[in-house]
């Protein structure tokens, strides 16, 4: 169960509630060697937790997880091992937190017709200076007393098909796939069977991922099940993906998502950290 590496990590950059260097800190109580933080949609919190990591002995994964639009659903995809100076990848991460202020704001109208005023000035100010994620707008109704837990707020008001749901056009999964590698990075399917998708569906996605030149699956994502796991392991064998393994960490409060706590990727598995490019960037940003 406890892993030394956990390459799906959110801080107060994006949806997290622990500070960059926060995030560093617990995940080397964790047990954790090397880590990637992966806030949506930006890099900001990079050189903080880089700084950090380096002051602890611990390697810190330059990543990123960007917002996809693809088939009219939405999907996740991590970059690992990015340069995140690269300036095509900046420019579209930009356009995806232009895009997170307008569909903000169309949260706010769509909760203020449902009963629920100003949500959109509750969630800023528990954003501060990241974008606006739904999870800002969840603990702000938690806080306000919509609700008794994340679960339920999603479930309530701001999952698909709910009151507060809008679901945003992001980046197509060509661009971000393209933005990543052409950062130098590892792009990678984040949990792939969070989407509910059908057999048929995630096949489709993996077919056009690995087109776009997608290189890896998250094998192992917090709190799945073993069964999961080896459906997923198969999947990558399959298709010749690498396999990632993260815990999706955003708040310490969530024992299912913790810092290096999830089952091991099977044998057999390609891990995407044993890939030699990937050990030669690992050497670079130490
Ligand atoms: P957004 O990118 O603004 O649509 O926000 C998506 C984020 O909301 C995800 O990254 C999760 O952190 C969070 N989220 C989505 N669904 C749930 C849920 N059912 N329970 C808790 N958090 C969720
Ligand atoms: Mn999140
Ligand atoms: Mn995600
Ligand atoms: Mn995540």
């Amino acid at each position: 169960m406890h892993q030394t590496h956990d390459l799906h990590a959110h801080s107060t950059a994006s949806d997290g509630v622990l500070s960059p260097t926060d995030v560093v800190r617990r995940a080397r109580r964790q047990g954790v060697e090397v880590l990637a933080l992966t806030d949506h949609d930006t890099t900001a919190g990079l050189a903080e937790a880089h700084a950090a990591a380096r002051e602890r002995g611990m390697r810190l994964v330059p990543g990123v997880e960007v917002s996809v639009t693809w088939r009219s659903g939405t999907v996740h995809i991590v970059g690992l091992m990015i340069d995140a100076q690269d300036a095509r990848l900046q420019a579209g991460l930009a356009q995806l937190r232009r895009h997170r202020e307008g569909r903000a704001e169309q949260i706010d109208r769509r909760l203020a017709r449902a009963g629920i005023p100003n949500a959109l000035a509750g969630a800023r100010e528990l954003a501060g200076t990241a974008a606006v994620t739904r999870t800002h707008f969840a603990r702000h109704l938690l806080r306000a007393g919509h609700a008794s837990n994340m679960r339920e707020v999603f479930q309530r008001f701001l999952g698909r098909g709910k009151p507060g749901f809008v679901s945003g056009t992001w980046c197509t999964l060509d661009e971000a796939v393209g933005w990543i590698r052409g950062a130098g990075g590892h792009a990678v399917i984040a949990h792939p069977t969070r989407y509910k998708f059908t057999a048929t569906r995630l096949r489709r996605l993996f077919d056009d991922f690995r087109e776009c030149g997608g290189t890896a699956i998250e094998v192992v994502s917090g709190a799945q099940g073993h069964g999961e796991v080896l459906q997923l392991a198969e999947y990558a064998q399959r298709y010749e993906f690498l396999g990632s393994q993260g815990s999706d960490f955003h708040a310490p409060d969530t024992p299912w998502a913790e810092l290096g706590r999830f089952r091991s990727l099977p044998p057999g598995c390609a891990p995407v950290w044993g890939d030699a490019s990937w050990q030669r960037r690992l050497a670079d940003v130490a």
